[in-house]
């Protein structure tokens, strides 16, 4: 039940100052409902590891794998959830949290997707929000917000990219307890990235380490409990 594989990946960036090795030979795998935080030094590959994973990029060589199928392209079954989150200004909190259901359309019918936005918005403490601008929030009520629209596909995967990077203290920690509430409810395969130990510890279950340049050697680290 390996719902995301990495086999062999290497990946070299074509830049102006000349090749850019980044992934060399990287083998990562992730079970069905784990959630892996990934680690690294900055400018390692954890971004293009994530790009590779939601299908946005193809690496040099080796494979990607999905739900026992090979990435090809982007799909809607991986959710993005990013440190700084791009909420459309001109559209109420439900409103962004329903556009991509309007992108990559469902069987969902206007009202049905408005509940389902609805439904995640209230999971994550954003009930009597729906109608406010994204201006009218705090960072850490934008960064739920993020986290409904990434989740309103229902995907497989969910990557968060550094989310709690930009928030204070006691705001991060309030979203740790949010994740863990939301996983229970909204089941998903967690990739995370992030600098702090402390919330891999109580969010992930795996660490996975990229290390060297470009990065290769990844120590796996199994959380024994999590929450
Ligand atoms: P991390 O997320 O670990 O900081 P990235 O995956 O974003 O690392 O990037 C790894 C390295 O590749 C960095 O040195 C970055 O500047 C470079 N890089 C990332 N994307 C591109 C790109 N599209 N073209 C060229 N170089 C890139
Ligand atoms: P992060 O700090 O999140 O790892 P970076 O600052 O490395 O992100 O990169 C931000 C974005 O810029 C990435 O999406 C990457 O594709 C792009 N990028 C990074 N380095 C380069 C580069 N040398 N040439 C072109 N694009 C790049």
């Amino acid at each position: 039940n390996k719902l995301i594989e990495i086999k062999n990946v290497r990946h070299t960036y074509q830049t102006q100052n000349g090749p850019l090795p980044v992934l060399d030979g990287l083998n990562v795998s992730v079970p069905e409902g784990g959630f892996a935080a990934v680690v690294g030094p900055s400018g390692c590959g954890k971004s293009t590891l994530t790009r590779l994973i939601a299908g946005l990029m193809k690496p040099d060589e080796g494979e990607v794998w999905l739900h026992g199928e090979r990435v090809k392209g982007p799909r809607s079954t991986v959710g993005m959830a990013f440190q700084n989150p791009v909420l459309l200004e001109w559209r109420t909190i439900l409103q962004n949290v329903v556009l991509p259901l309007e992108i990559v359309p469902t069987k969902l019918n206007r009202k049905q997707q408005e509940d389902r936005a609805r439904y995640l918005l209230s999971l994550v403490g954003l009930d009597g929000f729906e109608d406010k601008r994204p201006s009218e929030l705090s960072g850490g009520m934008r960064q739920r917000a993020s986290l409904c629209r990434a989740l309103v596909h229902s995907p497989d995967v969910l990557i968060l990219d550094e989310p709690f990077g930009a928030l204070d203290a006691f705001t991060r920690e309030d979203l740790w307890q949010t994740m863990h509430q939301v996983k229970e409810k909204e089941p998903f395969t967690g990739v995370l990235i992030t600098h702090d130990l402390r919330e891999s510890i109580f969010l992930a279950d795996q660490v996975i380490v990229l290390s060297g340049r470009p990065a290769r050697t990844q120590f796996l680290l199994d959380v024994p409990n999590t929450g």
